[in-house]
């Protein structure tokens, strides 16, 4: 049976698929413990899509029916000129087929950035930031500042972006700093969204399991605080919200170990050499490059490939720390699949 070109893009569990993350770069400034090991080896510049064939990746989604686009990486500022990227894909916010064009970045460029992305229409942007302490922040991402971070986080916030704050919950490092990083953002009008550490890649000597801080754990120590009420909003993702009533802010729980979040995920990632993967916690994905790059002139091929790989979509991830040991565990790093 061929596909139906004129249906929006449907997986066999019939989830819409209307979310694409997009790792423009594997490279990044930061070396955090969790996500990378410091001695990276990164894919040779040749092997990376162009900026322009990230733009007909991108729009034959968004033709298919893709409403959100999300970059991330590795860290998506440090690839070169990419705000002639993010200017492009304004296109498509002002005809109305994307809804929302944002990024999840660590920072560090946000200062010279900011102002930039606003112009192209982005109007939130995710920043990761796991302590305030600025020894803390030097040892958690090797080799980031934490003053760097926090002028990006204000330079956004002055664009007249709106700011989310994520931060990776590890046992022992950011424990002692879950009241004073809600109050930090609570000031800022920042929303917050804690993460489960996950078991991708290779990082080199760091143990998972010593890393791995059970979000009920953390939001049962919240609310011995706060006054937690349930937000029965869904992004379609693994994220979950409650509000504190005292600050009225925001709070997220990614939480993929400890709940099962896949039956109403409704997106893909794309890496920057161009290999969709379906789902997070699996391995499978389609190589859309060859029919990128094979066929020039018509992007058919393109939307085909795309369609054949959204028929393949899993039901679910296999993560599981419950055996005391990290089962369902990928090999590839988050950096390159984008977080
Ligand atoms: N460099 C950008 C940044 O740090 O925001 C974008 C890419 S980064 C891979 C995206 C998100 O993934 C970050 O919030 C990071 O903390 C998170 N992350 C990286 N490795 C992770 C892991 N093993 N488990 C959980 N979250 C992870
Ligand atoms: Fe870089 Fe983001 Fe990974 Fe940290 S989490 S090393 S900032 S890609």
């Amino acid at each position: 049976m061929f596909p139906d070109m004129t249906q929006p893009l449907v997986d066999p569990f019939q989830r819409t698929i209307d979310y694409l993350r997009v790792s423009v770069t594997d490279r990044c400034d930061f070396r955090c413990v969790y996500c990378m090991s410091e001695n990276m080896t990164f894919l040779p510049k040749k092997e990376l899509l162009t900026l322009e064939e990230l733009d007909r990746m991108c729009s034959a989604f968004i033709g298919l029916g893709v409403k959100k686009l999300r970059i991330t990486g590795g860290e998506p500022l440090v690839r070169r000129n990419i705000m002639s990227f993010f200017r492009a894909m304004t296109r498509h916010l002002d005809s109305g087929a994307l809804r929302e064009l944002t990024l999840t970045t660590n920072g560090s460029q946000l200062e010279r950035f900011a102002q930039d992305l606003h112009a192209a229409g982005v109007r939130r942007v995710n920043i990761s930031l796991d302590t305030l302490d600025a020894q803390k922040f030097a040892d958690i991402t090797r080799w980031g500042r934490l003053p760097q971070v926090l002028r990006g986080i204000d330079a956004a916030q002055e664009a007249g972006l709106r700011v989310k704050i994520n931060a990776v919950a590890l046992k022992g490092f950011n424990e002692d700093e879950l009241f004073s990083m809600t109050e930090w953002c609570a000031d800022r009008d920042a929303d917050l969204t804690w993460i489960e550490v996950m078991p991708m890649g290779d990082i080199g000597n760091e143990d998972r399991l010593d890393q791995y801080w059970k979000l009920s754990d953390l939001r049962a120590r919240l609310a011995e605080r706060y006054t937690l009420t349930d937000i029965p909003e869904r992004t379609g993702g693994p994220a979950r919200y409650v509000r504190l009533e005292e600050t009225g802010q925001k709070i997220g729980f990614i939480t993929p170990l400890t709940h099962n979040f896949c039956e109403s995920c409704n997106r893909v990632r794309l890496t920057c050499t161009g290999q969709l993967f379906m789902c997070l916690g699996q391995e499978d994905m389609a190589d859309l490059r060859p029919a990128l790059r094979n066929h020039p002139g018509s992007d058919a091929p393109l939307e085909d490939a795309i369609r054949a790989a959204i028929a393949k979509k899993p039901k679910g991830h296999d993560f599981d720390y419950s055996r005391q040991s990290v089962d369902g565990r990928v090999s590839r790093h988050m950096s390159h699949t984008g977080g």
